[in-house]
C-alpha cells in the first residue's frame, strides 16, 4: 500500500528524527465500514497534520508524536453542527528485524514479536486507531449546552419555552400547549 505514513526503514537515522506530514482525510483510506459505523469520517474539515518523533535505538524505534485536524460534529443535545480542533497523541514502540535475524532465520520469530514486516514502518494503523478513539461517543457543542426541550423542541440555548416553567412531574405529561 503507497501511503505517506509507510516510512521507508532506510530513512531513519539512528537517534532522533522529526517528521511532519500534511495527509488529506482520504489518504487515511478508512474503509466504507469505518465510515459507517463512525459518521464523523465523513466530516474532517480540511487536511490533518502528524507530526511524529522517532527516535531509532539499535532496532528499536520508538515513536511519539501527534495528530491534529478539524471536525465537523452534530451536537448530541440540540443537534447543531459545530467544528472541532483535535490534536490527539501518538505514542507506539516497533522492533525493526535485521538482516542477520533474516539469515539465520530468526526473522519470523522476530515478526511474531511484533517486529515490523519488511523494511517499512507503516504508521498508517496508529494514526487511524488514535483518530478512531478521539471520536467523541456524544459530542457536546459546548460543555453546558442545554440541548433541546424534550416537550416543544425548543433550543434552550437560544429561548425559554413554557414546558420548563410547568416542569413538574404529573403535569409535564400530556400538558402540551394547545
Ligand atoms: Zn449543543
Ligand atoms: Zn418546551
Amino acid at each position: 500500500m503507497n501511503s505517506l505514513l509507510n516510512i521507508p526503514l532506510a530513512s531513519l537515522k539512528q537517534g532522533e528524527n522529526k517528521l511532519n506530514f500534511e495527509l488529506q482525510p482520504h489518504a487515511l483510506d478508512l474503509q466504507p465500514r469505518e465510515v459507517a459505523e463512525n459518521p464523523s469520517f465523513e466530516f474532517f474539515v480540511g487536511p490533518m497534520n502528524v507530526a511524529l518523533r522517532i527516535i531509532r535505538s539499535g532496532l528499536r524505534l520508538m515513536v511519539t508524536g501527534s495528530v491534529s485536524y478539524r471536525a465537523r460534529l452534530e451536537c448530541a443535545m440540540c443537534a447543531c453542527e459545530y467544528e472541532y480542533d483535535f490534536d490527539e497523541p501518538l505514542a507506539a514502540e516497533f522492533l525493526s528485524c535485521d538482516d542477520e535475524a533474516e539469515e539465520s532465520g530468526g526473522k519470523t520469530d522476530c515478526e511474531e514479536r511484533g517486529g515490523l514486516r519488511g523494511n517499512w514502518l507503516d504508521l498508517l494503523p496508529m494514526v487511524r486507531d488514535a483518530i478512531h478513539l478521539a471520536v467523541p461517543i456524544a459530542p457536546r457543542c459546548r460543555p453546558d449546552c442545554r440541548g433541546l426541550c424534550p416537550s416543544c423542541g425548543a433550543d434552550l440555548n437560544r429561548e425559554h419555552c413554557r414546558c420548563v416553567t410547568a416542569n413538574t412531574p404529573g403535569v409535564r405529561r400530556g400538558s402540551r400547549p394547545s
